[in-house]
C-alpha cells in the first residue's frame, strides 16, 4: 500500500559523456577517428595526415607498436591526443588541400599550441607560418612592452629559431633572472655573456663618454649624476635613449649637444653587441 506514495527507487544511471564531433571534420568516409584532450572527436583520412606530417607518417606505417614516443598507435579506433580541439582543428587544415587558416589575430596562447604542436608532429607547411608569426609577435612587442617576448625567447630556443630568439632576446633585458630561471644550462650560460655585453655598456662606454663629452658649464655635473642616477646599472633602459637626450629642468641647454653626442656613441655601442645567436661558449 505504501508503494503509491513512494516510488520505487531506480538506480541513477550515469550516462557516459558523449564525444562532441569536429564541426569541421566530419568527413562520413574518415578512416581514422582523433579525440582531442577535451573530448571532440575529428574524423579525417590516414592519407592526409600521413602526406603532411612525418610523424602521423610513421605511426600509419608501424603495424605493431611505434618505436616513437612522439607517435600515436594508429591501432585503435579513436586514437587520443593530448592536444585540445582548437589546435587540432587548426593543425588539421594544414594537411588537407584548401586554404591554410589566418593565423593573424590569433590569441597568442593559440598560436603558442599550435606551434608546439607543429613542431611535435613535424607538420612542415605549419612550422613556417607559425614562426613567421612569433616574429611578428615579438616585433610589436618591441611596440607593446610586456607581450610574450619571454614565451617566444623560450620557443625559439627550445625549437632552434635562431633568428626569431635574437630579435626576443633585447626585450628581455628586464627579465633576466626568469630567463636564468627558466632555461636550461647552456642558455642560461649564453643568456648571463649576453647580459655582460650590455651591462659592459654601462659599466666602461657610459663613464668614457661622459667624460670625453663632458661640458664646461657649472651644470655638468648635475647632468652627469641624472644620467647615472637614471641608468641605475640598468641595461633595459639602453634599448630606447630618447630620453637622454630630451630637454630637461635638470640639465643647462648647453650640456644638451653633449649629451646628444653620448646617446649616439651609446647607440653605436648597442649596435656592437653581438647577436645572442653569434654568442659562443
Ligand atoms: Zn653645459
Amino acid at each position: 500500500m505504501f508503494a503509491s506514495l513512494s516510488p520505487p527507487l531506480k538506480p541513477i544511471l550515469k550516462k557516459p559523456p558523449v564525444d562532441k564531433v569536429s564541426e569541421r571534420f566530419c568527413a562520413p568516409d574518415a578512416d581514422l577517428v582523433i579525440r582531442s584532450s577535451d573530448g571532440v572527436l575529428l574524423r579525417v583520412h590516414r592519407k592526409n595526415l600521413s602526406s603532411f606530417s612525418e610523424v602521423f607518417s610513421s605511426a600509419a606505417q608501424a603495424s605493431t607498436a611505434t618505436t616513437s614516443t612522439q607517435a600515436p598507435s594508429f591501432q585503435n579506433a579513436v586514437v587520443d591526443l593530448p592536444e585540445d580541439e582548437c589546435t587540432l582543428d587548426l593543425l588539421f587544415q594544414y594537411m588537407y588541400r584548401q586554404r591554410h587558416p589566418n593565423l593573424q589575430g590569433l590569441r597568442f596562447q593559440t598560436l603558442e599550441k599550435l606551434a608546439e604542436a607543429a613542431e611535435k608532429y613535424e607538420v612542415f607547411a605549419a612550422m613556417d607560418p607559425c614562426s613567421i608569426h612569433m616574429i611578428l609577435i615579438a616585433v610589436i612587442s618591441q611596440l607593446r612592452v610586456g607581450r610574450h617576448p619571454l614565451e617566444v625567447f623560450l620557443y625559439a630556443m627550445k625549437h632552434d629559431y635562431p633568428d626569431l630568439a635574437d630579435r626576443a632576446a633585447p626585450l628581455l633585458l628586464a627579465f633576466s633572472k626568469k630567463i636564468q630561471k627558466e632555461t636550461p644550462t647552456h642558455v642560461r650560460l649564453r643568456w648571463l655573456l649576453y647580459m655582460e655585453a650590455w651591462n659592459n655598456i654601462l659599466r666602461t662606454e657610459l663613464p668614457a663618454l661622459l667624460k670625453c663629452n663632458s661640458c664646461p658649464c657649472a651644470g655638468w655635473d648635475r647632468a652627469q649624476l641624472r644620467t647615472y642616477k637614471k641608468f641605475n646599472f640598468e641595461p633595459r633602459l639602453l634599448a630606447d635613449l630618447r630620453w637622454l637626450s630630451e630637454t630637461s629642468p635638470a640639465v643647462s641647454p648647453c650640456c644638451l649637444p653633449r649629451l646628444s653626442a653620448i646617446r649616439v656613441g651609446l647607440e653605436e655601442a648597442v649596435k656592437q653587441i653581438p647577436k645572442f645567436s653569434a654568442i659562443k661558449l
